[in-house]
């Protein structure tokens, strides 16, 4: 039990918790990269340590894949590409593929959570009924589509060639060779995000996990080639950012790159692909999404929900709901009810089936929540609940509610991607919308209200990509998710996802 400045007490208890013999055989030696079919040690021969945020301790060791595996990888992508059994498949078996995949996800779903705890740092609970779920689906719904990509005939006029007659129509063809590089905050879902819509457009894949969760796409791997894909057709390389992910951003060779992750490194990917080859690019980015409580919110429901807009996944979601924008006349009743949910929010070891939050995925990410907390605090903002990391053991840090913060704070305008949410008060509902939109941003929105009209009002006004009204971090295989502003470039998922994974080709024959 660790006693917070006397104002709360939570539990934090980071015991060893007994790893599945089926986790611990995986981690028993290093993994390698899945190159063309075949695991494959770093052309190097590095490996690097894999954490558990939970403990800090080293529990497992992967390839170090550089520019070299970069190169196998893209090589073995652009020859299934070009010419190979997956070339020929139907979309029919495209789609099958998919669905089988999905469901050996389903049938391995414990260790694949289990995976997921031990290397995010996030709760069993979650990954369990969150993460591996939500990737089962997405393959599943594009499997669905595999068979469902069609073109259009369009009539033309050809005002230059009067009496002519013309059949035009449009293919729609796969973009290619994918580099795909995801960050680590859902690393299975992220990955299942990416690869989903490639493999259902008969996409190739080179795929970049993030340094610090490299395990569940690595296991990933294993089904895929057990579910029968071609070899070539999913590459995994493991690595770092700056050596791995600049390589496959800068490749010449590779046709489209999709990432996920900061705002920073999108504009790094954007500059390596334009001195390249002007690759295709989309973009999924950072955010720093206004969540707004309307003086007739229903507060039984918007109270938990501001909670857990900010509170879900550790607070390291791209959409959280980080600054909580509450109408004046209920804001000490709002900023109090969050306050006591956040401080009853069990804090532990992600594999104790108990523990509601877990650790934040590494040292870093630590040293960066607390700076910006201590920012906030010396700014003069005031923690009604947290403001501290929690022990000295692994990566833990109180569920944190910041009041008297201003505009022009750091955290208020920069996303923290911790568990930090800022709330001001309001008086004017029509003030409100251009403030909330006073961001680089543009992910995600929220509105908290009973009148539906001004819920629908505000939805049209809020610059952001997706709008919850009544709700919060609701998402589905079908909706598309992305972000207005310098929160990316597409979308991910839904129908929107295979538009940007394929080329439209015009087909013209003269009659
Ligand atoms: P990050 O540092 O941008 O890393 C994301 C990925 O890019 C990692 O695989 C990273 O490799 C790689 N990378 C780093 N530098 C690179 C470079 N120069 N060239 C190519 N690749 C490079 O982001 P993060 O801190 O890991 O993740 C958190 C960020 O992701 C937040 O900003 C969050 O909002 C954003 N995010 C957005 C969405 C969305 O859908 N919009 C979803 C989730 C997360 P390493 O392995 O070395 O880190
Ligand atoms: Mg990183």
């Amino acid at each position: 039990m660790i006693s917070n400045g006397g104002t709360y007490i939570m539990t934090v208890t980071v015991e060893s918790y007994r790893i599945s013999d089926t986790v611990s055989r995986f981690l028993s030696r290093p993994r390698q990269l899945l190159i063309n079919g075949r695991w494959v040690d770093a052309a190097s021969g590095k490996t690097f340590e894999v954490v558990n945020p939970a403990t800090g301790e080293t529990v497992g060791r992967v390839a170090e894949g550089e520019r070299e595996d970069i190169e196998r990888a893209v090589r073995a992508a652009r020859e299934a590409f070009e010419d190979s059994p997956w070339t020929k498949m139907t979309p029919s078996e495209r789609g099958r593929l998919l669905w089988r995949l999905a469901d050996l996800l389903e049938q391995n779903l414990d260790e694949f959570a289990e995976l997921e705890t031990i290397d995010n740092g996030k709760p069993i609970s979650v990954a369990r009924f969150a993460d591996v779920p939500l990737a089962v689906d997405l393959f599943r719904y594009m499997a669905g589509w595999a068979t469902k990509i069609e073109g259009n005939t369009i009539p033309i006029s050809v005002p230059y060639a009067p009496g002519a007659e013309f059949l035009s129509y449009t293919l729609r063809e796969p973009v290619g060779v994918v580099g795909q590089i995801i960050p680590w905050n859902f690393p299975l879902l992220m990955a299942a995000w990416k690869l989903g819509p490639a493999l259902a457009t008969g996409c190739t894949v080179v795929l970049k996990p993030a340094e610090q969760t490299p395990l569940s796409a690595l296991r990933l791997g294993e089904l895929i080639l057990e579910a029968g894909y071609p070899d070539g057709v999913v590459n995994i390389v493991t690595g770092f950012g700056e050596t791995a992910g600049a390589a496959l951003a800068s490749h010449p060779d590779v046709d489209k790159v999709a990432f996920t992750g900061s705002t920073e490194v999108g504009k790094l990917i954007v500059k390596a692909a334009g001195e390249s080859n002007l690759k295709k690019v989309t973009l999924e980015l950072g955010g720093k999404s206004p969540n707004i409580v309307l003086k007739d919110a229903d507060l039984d429901l918007a109270i938990p929900g501001a909670a857990n807009a900010i509170f879900f996944n550790h607070g390291q979601c791209c959409c959280a709901g980080s600054r909580l924008y509450i109408h004046k006349q209920i804001f000490d009743d709002v900023i109090d009810g969050v306050a006591k949910y956040a401080q009853k929010i069990r804090v532990g070891h992600g594999l104790d089936p108990k523990t509601q939050m877990g650790p934040l995925v590494s040292h870093d990410q630590l040293t960066r929540v607390c700076e910006y907390l201590q920012s906030g605090l010396s700014e003069g903002a005031k923690a009604v609940a947290g403001g501290k990391r929690i022990g000295d053991t692994g990566y833990f840090v109180e569920p944190t509610v910041l009041v008297n913060t201003r505009h022009d704070m750091k955290v208020v305008q920069e996303e923290i991607f911790g568990p930090v949410v800022t709330a001001m008060p309001f008086e004017d509902p029509e003030e409100i919308t251009p403030v909330a939109n006073d961001t680089v941003y543009g992910l995600a929105a929220a509105v908290w209200t009973r009148d539906i009209s001004k819920g629908h009002r505000l939805a049209r006004r809020l610059k952001a990509g997706s709008v919850w009204v009544n709700c919060y971090n609701i998402f589905d295989a079908a909706l598309p998710f992305g972000g207005y502003k310098q929160s990316g470039w597409g979308r991910e998922m839904g129908h929107a996802a295979l538009d940007l994974y394929t080329e439209v080709k015009a087909v013209t024959v003269q009659l």
